[in-house]
């Protein structure tokens, strides 16, 4: 079965009844399955390919971004919730810090002030992307010749519409499950995700965040498998998903 076969609709009344909602409780038996068993403690939202969610991550907190049906990335963005104006996830300082430029398991992740802002507390499949650009409108239309193809930007520009942020000054993403094959020229090439279903990232909050990610719907590319599907988000009750998010993602 392809996972373009996998739609939300095969799951349990409960699980549907919960989709878009703020809780998700769902028991797979196949071994291509995720599964997800949630308490009263979490919540859970899925991101469609197109469009993006906020969550507001209490220091000490985790949140767990997971590739529901596999072969899926998920451009992930985080601010200080204290200066979301100044203050945000850096690709580029996490990356001159690590000294290298693929993620593994408990690594720091850095704001533009070298402060850590997240830390990766659990990896399902390592080496995340932190090299590639949000696609965008332009991405689309200069790579393609598609004019208005659902991207990441304004997916993200959306969610982020209550804090006001432009759609571009949304910093560069770290792009979770993207497999970017580096060669010893430095020839970065974009190559069908390694990541199954329910194959899952967490990321600790080491100062107050707000985490936005969005399940990009690049079809274009390997980039998704061709056939870009959703992404799971799922939060501590303590960090909730956020207020202005609480309907179906947008
Ligand atoms: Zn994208």
């Amino acid at each position: 079965m392809s996972k373009l076969d996998d739609p939300v609709d095969r799951r349990s009344g409960q699980e549907r009844a919960a989709i878009g909602g703020t809780r998700l409780v769902a028991t797979r038996t196949s071994h291509q399955r995720p599964v997800v068993r949630m308490g009263v403690d979490k919540e859970e939202r899925l991101v469609m390919p197109g469009t993006a969610c906020l969550v507001e991550v209490a220091a000490g907190d985790s949140i767990d971004i997971i590739d529901w049906q596999g072969q899926q990335v998920a451009d992930l963005v985080a601010y200080s919730s204290a200066n979301i104006e100044g203050e945000w996830l850096s690709p580029a300082h996490t990356r001159s810090s690590l000294g290298r430029l693929k993620l593994r398991s408990s690594d720091l992740l850095l704001t533009n002030f070298r402060r850590p802002i997240l830390k990766l507390v659990r990896d399902d499949v390592g080496g995340h992307d932190m090299t590639y650009a949000l696609c965008d409108a332009e991405r689309y239309l200069l790579g393609y010749g598609i004019v208005d193809h659902p991207n990441c930007r304004e997916a993200l520009f959306r969610a982020l519409l209550p804090y006001g942020v432009p759609v571009h000054r949304i910093p560069d993403p770290i792009n979770l499950f993207q497999n970017t094959a580096i060669d010893a020229d430095g020839i970065i090439e974009t190559r069908i995700p390694m990541s199954r279903a329910g194959d899952t990232v967490s990321l600790m909050a080491v100062m107050d965040t707000l985490v936005g990610v969005a399940a990009c719907p690049q079809d274009q590319s390997p980039c998704n498998g061709w056939a870009p599907t959703p992404i799971a988000l799922r939060s501590p009750r303590s960090s909730p998903l956020h207020p202005f998010d609480r309907r179906p993602c947008r």
